[in-house]
């Protein structure tokens, strides 16, 4: 079920049988696996810290990841994109009449982000939300609006390792069951940032759209190349 890429488990079935298995667990912490996060995550171990295969998953989330996993020689399905991972998750908190709290971006982009969602699922039921500028380091309130609230999936775009650390140091002090990364998600979904159109996603070429939308990511691609290489040499790193 999982494809050994340096030191990363990373699901390796699809999409599908990912949202199954992740209906299985009382607490777990997805992690979109892009080149970016994994290759930080090598020298930065604040990312990955407390993370374990028992409470936390990651997913192939970017064309570089699945071909690394092709070098590694343990290649997994298909991406799984941390925002379809999103929408099915939505889906079936509307089935199940489970909640949903929202911690991330703007405040505008936020308001629009759950304003799009509701008007798109009915029924959907948001538990709570908060903007994403706060210091993680005291933020007792927001931590008790999600315990008050009881959300059933508390989903976190703030970016990484932001997010990460965030979901590191807290979940296990909070009642909801899934929680999820999801970095400029919100942004997307509120309409204000678009994602790249299907044929790029089809061709792998996302990010690509995305650096033309926001050239400022044209540096953070230097880690794709940066993290092949590890992969095919899998030389010695700091664990
Ligand atoms: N963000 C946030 N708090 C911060 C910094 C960033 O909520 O302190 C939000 C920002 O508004 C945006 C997202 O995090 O919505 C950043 O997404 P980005 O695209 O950088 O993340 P990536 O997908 O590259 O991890």
């Amino acid at each position: 079920m999982f494809s050994k890429i340096l030191k990363y488990d990373i699901y390796n079935k699809s999409k599908t049988e990912f949202i199954n298995y992740i209906r299985g667990f009382d607490k777990i912490h997805i992690i979109s696996g892009n080149p970016e996060v994994l290759y930080n995550g090598l020298y930065d171990n604040s990312v990955f810290e407390g993370c374990t295969i028992k409470n936390s998953v990651i997913v192939p989330d970017g064309i570089g990841v699945v071909i690394a996993s092709k070098i590694a020689k343990s290649p997994v399905k298909e991406k799984i994109a941390g925002i379809e991972v999103m929408e099915e998750i939505v889906k079936f908190c509307v089935e199940d009449k489970k909640g949903i709290y929202f911690l991330g971006a703007k405040q505008e982009m936020l308001d629009k982000c759950i304003e799009n969602l509701k008007n798109k699922y009915k029924g959907l039921i948001i538990s709570g939300s908060h903007n994403g500028y706060f210091d993680t380091e005291n933020c007792e309130d927001i931590l008790d609006d999600i315990r008050k609230t009881g959300p059933h999936v508390v989903f976190v775009a703030m970016g990484c390792p932001r997010q990460e650390k965030f979901i590191n140091k807290y979940m296990n002090s909070l009642p909801a069951n899934i929680y999820m990364g999801l970095g400029g998600s919100f942004d997307v979904i509120s309409g204000k940032l678009k994602r790249a159109p299907k044929w790029m996603i089809r061709f792998g070429l996302e990010w690509l759209y995305r650096v033309a939308k926001e050239p400022f990511r044209i540096k953070r691609l230097g880690v794709i190349p940066k993290f092949l290489l590890k992969v095919a040499l899998n030389k010695n790193y700091k664990a």
